[in-house]
């Protein structure tokens, strides 16, 4: 059995996290990579349904999502997940325990300038956290704490989402998570 991981995108809200998720995918899936997703707008939705955005409820989401990400990748599952986590102590908690169980760790932050998150403003929600109507917004009005030292940074105002997929294969190549995935892969 491959060895199994999780990729972790961390960043603001239209950082990208997102958009690479279902552009590194497919390439995952190519290399024979088992996936699964835990994306942090549809895990509210269920696994996390009810929970709001104070500190203690943000920190239990991500909480629950290290755990199903922990079962998963010591099952030799490739794990994506994509959620804001704007928190260092509980991601690197996850970091931990994933690792505890021989799986391996991939942090990657999905940074952009603010300036480019307004102007870009996806799903609306900029325009409403900076006219006060949604409180509690991340980057607007409350904390983001940035990766100290993650395995990979995307910055999505200069690069390309094709160029950061390219990174991401790049880092896992380098860390060797596809060595038995390719060993039997079959090229015709
Ligand atoms: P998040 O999941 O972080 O909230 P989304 O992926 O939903 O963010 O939204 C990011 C938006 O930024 C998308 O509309 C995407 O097309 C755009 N975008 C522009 N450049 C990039 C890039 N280099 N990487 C990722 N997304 C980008």
């Amino acid at each position: 059995m491959s060895k199994g991981f999780t990729l972790w995108f961390t960043g603001l809200s239209g950082a990208g996290k997102t958009t690479l998720t279902n552009a590194v995918l497919p390439q995952l899936r190519e290399r024979g990579v088992k996936v699964e997703v835990l994306d942090g707008d549809e895990v509210r939705t269920n696994l996390s349904k009810g929970l709001g955005f104070s500190k203690e409820d943000r920190d239990t989401n991500i909480q629950r999502i290290g755990y199903v990400a922990r079962l998963l990748s010591r099952n030799g599952v490739g794990v994506i997940a994509a959620a804001i986590s704007p928190y260092r102590e509980i991601r690197d908690d996850v970091r931990r325990g994933i690792q505890a169980d021989g799986a391996a760790f991939v942090e990657i932050y999905v940074k952009a300038s603010l300036e480019t998150l307004i102007a870009r403003d996806v799903k609306g929600l900029y325009r409403k956290a900076l006219a006060g109507e949604i409180k509690q917004f991340t980057g607007v009005s409350d904390p983001y704490e940035e990766p100290i030292n993650p395995e990979l940074v995307i910055d999505s105002d200069r690069e390309t989402v094709a160029q950061g997929v390219a990174k991401i294969i790049a880092a896992l190549e380098r860390l060797g998570l596809f060595a038995s995935a390719q060993g039997v892969r079959v090229t015709i």
